[in-house]
């Protein structure tokens, strides 16, 4: 018999419409936790909820832009009030806005900003003091490893990412002692839309430097963030888990 809804474990997963963050909110889903999935649009969500529900998980649906840090605040703030609980948060959505420094406009550098880092630390305070006064909390940020080791191209990404790692640190130390943890999994190259536009002659470069020679699966990511936000994983904090098949070992 599957667990009583109002017993089960509440995780808030960003980005849960496509790619890394649909496979992360399948894995939490099947561990038993109810999902709150979040992104843009309601109808890829749904599609979601449903693979959930046919598996006999439970999810709910967040339309949210979390570059709207007022709506995302309320977002997690409502699933604070309707179960009385938030154990995991997962910071997935991500964006890119790729170009060289010298030509890269205010506009891509702060967009890329607003969506990969502010709304981590919105969603992070809004469910702080729910994860403290449960004594139990699980902070995941999906950061990159151009966030660790820079990417040219990507200097608002991996400032963006490399922010996540000084938030999660940061957070981590102040959490710590109330039961909550804060990690940051840092994916390499992974098979996502993100990717996808990734010319034959990248993709074997890459490939090629990996000692696991292969692109990265959204699975493959949703089984490192199964960890770190599983019930065994409470002394584990503050760590950065690249999971990219050993291209950086950083
Ligand atoms: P993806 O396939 O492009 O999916 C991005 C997800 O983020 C979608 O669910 C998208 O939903 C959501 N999203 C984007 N902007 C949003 C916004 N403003 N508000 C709400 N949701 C938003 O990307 P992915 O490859 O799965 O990447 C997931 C995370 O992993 C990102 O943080 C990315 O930086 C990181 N990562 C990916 C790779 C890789 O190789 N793929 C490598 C390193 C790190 P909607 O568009 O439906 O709103």
């Amino acid at each position: 018999m599957s667990p009583d809804p109002a017993e089960k474990r509440v995780a808030f997963v960003t980005g849960a419409s496509r790619g890394i963050g649909k496979a992360i909110s399948l894995s939490q889903a099947q561990q038993g936790r109810h999902v709150v999935l979040v992104s843009r649009s309601e109808g890829p969500l749904s599609e979601v909820k449903s693979l959930i529900e046919e598996s006999g998980g439970s999810a709910s649906v967040r339309a949210v832009d979390v570059s709207d840090a007022a709506a995302l605040k309320d977002a997690v703030e409502g699933v604070i009030e309707e179960f009385g609980r938030l154990d995991v948060v997962v910071n997935n959505a991500g964006v890119t806005r790729d170009g060289l420094v010298m030509r890269m406009s205010d506009e891509d550098f702060e967009t890329v900003i607003q969506t990969n880092l502010m709304s981590a630390f919105i969603t992070c305070r809004s469910a702080a003091r729910a994860m403290m006064k449960h004594r139990f909390g699980r902070i995941v940020n999906i950061a990159s490893t151009s966030g660790v080791v820079g990417n040219p191209g990507q200097a608002n990404y991996a400032a963006s990412k490399a922010g996540l790692i000084g938030l999660t640190k940061s957070l981590a130390r102040e959490l710590g002692g109330k039961g909550v943890t804060a990690n940051v999994i840092a994916p390499g190259f992974v098979e996502t839309d993100m990717t996808a536009a990734l010319g034959d002659a990248i993709r074997s470069k890459v490939t090629e430097a990996m000692a696991i020679k292969r692109l990265g699966k959204p699975e493959d990511i949703a089984d490192a963030v199964s960890y770190v936000a599983s019930e065994g994983a409470g002394y584990l904090t503050g760590q950065v888990i690249c999971v990219d098949g050993g291209l950086t070992m950083c």
